[in-house]
């Protein structure tokens, strides 16, 4: 699994940083989401590109 591509799902944000998290959408379980510390910390809501599941 390649995640060259890796950005925040929520700001865009490029990923690979300490703090970054990526994962699976939990919804459709295709979608690569991932999140930077940041909108970790905010708790910002991301909405999943492939089936639009919104969450936490
Ligand atoms: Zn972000
Ligand atoms: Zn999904």
């Amino acid at each position: 699994m390649a995640f060259s591509d890796a950005r925040c799902t929520s700001c865009g944000l490029a990923l690979g940083a300490r703090g970054t998290v990526q994962f699976k959408c939990p919804n459709c379980g295709e979608a690569n989401l991932g999140r930077c510390m940041r909108c970790r910390d905010q708790s910002v809501v991301f909405t999943c590109p492939n089936c639009a599941f919104e969450g936490p």
